[in-house]
């Protein structure tokens, strides 16, 4: 797999508002916020799609989630609520090649995000 900036991020050889790390994760806020609040939970593996997943990830993906969780309880957004969403390949908007948790909160978030447009006569 390319190095992708997710990558240089995990390094520090360039800079990113880091929210959380541990040996296998890293949480930082995101450049272009698209809520008031967020920020991408990373694995510190670079994969490049849900698609790469091996059984052996099953674990580190389930991290991501904790991460995601213990993050919100500690930002306090975690009862009123909140997105958590992985983009996967072109029709799912994946522009960055390394896999990431999109989390995003502090405000209601639509559902469902595509609706099939109506036929009218
Ligand atoms: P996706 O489109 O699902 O691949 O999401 C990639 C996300 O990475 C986008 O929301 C970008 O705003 C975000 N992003 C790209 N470069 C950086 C960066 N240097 N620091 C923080 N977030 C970034």
């Amino acid at each position: 797999m390319s190095e992708t900036i997710f990558t240089k991020i995990i390094n520090k050889s360039i800079p990113a508002d880091i929210l959380y790390e541990d040996d296998e994760a890293l949480a930082f806020s995101d450049i272009n916020p698209q809520a008031p609040v967020h920020f991408l939970v990373i694995p510190k593996k670079p994969i490049a799609t849900l698609n790469d997943l091996h059984s052996d990830d099953k674990a580190l993906i389930g991290h991501l989630y904790w991460v995601a969780s213990h993050l919100a309880k500690q930002m306090g957004f975690a009862a009123q609520g909140y997105r958590a969403v992985m983009n996967c390949n072109e029709d799912g908007g994946q522009t960055v090649y390394h896999i990431h948790l999109h989390i995003l909160a502090g405000k209601a978030m639509g559902w469902p995000p595509y609706q099939a447009q109506l036929k009218t006569l």
